[in-house]
């Protein structure tokens, strides 16, 4: 049973890391990792909880509240998966925090960007018509509905080409990889905050 159950914490680490830079988006991560049809995020945070699987609660937290309040209180979820109030509470409270970053974030990351010289780009011109709808239509896309509903993409890679499509609004590819490249740094943070974010610090 020893054998057993190192085994699978293995694999619990590293679907759920405790460092960042364990954070790779391109190996299964979260509830993906199991095999079969994938547990409800709830139900793996119930599990943790249960198993004392602290350096894992971050990342099982953030999985639960990711795709936001429906998924959260889900009525029809098996018991297995409902959360007590007390951990429905964290994660909540935790959603809040993130949403909020996440806006305010990605507003700074979009608006408090250097404008660039190159011709037909929204951002050369910051007094010109297309300047402000341009940003607005950027940051909307980025950061989804403002509902809470929406959960949170905060520890999701950026790709404004997957979310605005080839032209990207116009803005050139220097502007949309500085944009990228200073998301990288919004991921970061979040991932570090997550701890505090879902009272988790002893
Ligand atoms: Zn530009």
């Amino acid at each position: 049973m020893p054998t057993v159950r190192s085994r699978i914490l293995k694999v619990i680490r590293d679907a759920y890391p405790v460092t960042f830079e364990g954070l790779d988006p391109s190996t299964a991560l979260g509830e993906n990792v199991f095999s079969g049809p994938s547990p409800h995020p709830n139900a793996v945070l119930n599990l943790f909880v249960q198993q004392n699987l602290t350096s894992a609660l971050p990342m099982a937290y953030y999985m639960a509240v990711r795709r936001g309040l429906d998924s959260l209180l889900d009525e029809r979820l098996p018991e297995s998966a409902r959360l007590p109030p007390k951990i429905l509470r964290r994660a909540m409270k935790g959603l809040l925090v993130l949403r909020e970053m996440e806006l305010t974030e990605t507003r700074r990351l979009i608006f408090g960007s250097r404008s660039c010289s190159r011709p037909g780009c929204p951002s050369r011109d910051a007094t010109g018509p297309g300047f402000s709808e341009a940003y607005h239509k950027i940051a909307d896309r980025i950061v989804g509905s403002v509902e809470l509903h929406a959960g949170t993409k905060l520890l999701q890679v950026l790709s404004l080409r997957e979310i605005c499509g080839d032209d990207g609004f116009g803005f050139c590819k220097g502007c949309v990889e500085a944009w990228e490249a200073g998301h990288a740094d919004v991921r970061k943070k979040a991932w570090a905050a997550l701890p505090d974010v879902f009272g988790l610090r002893a």
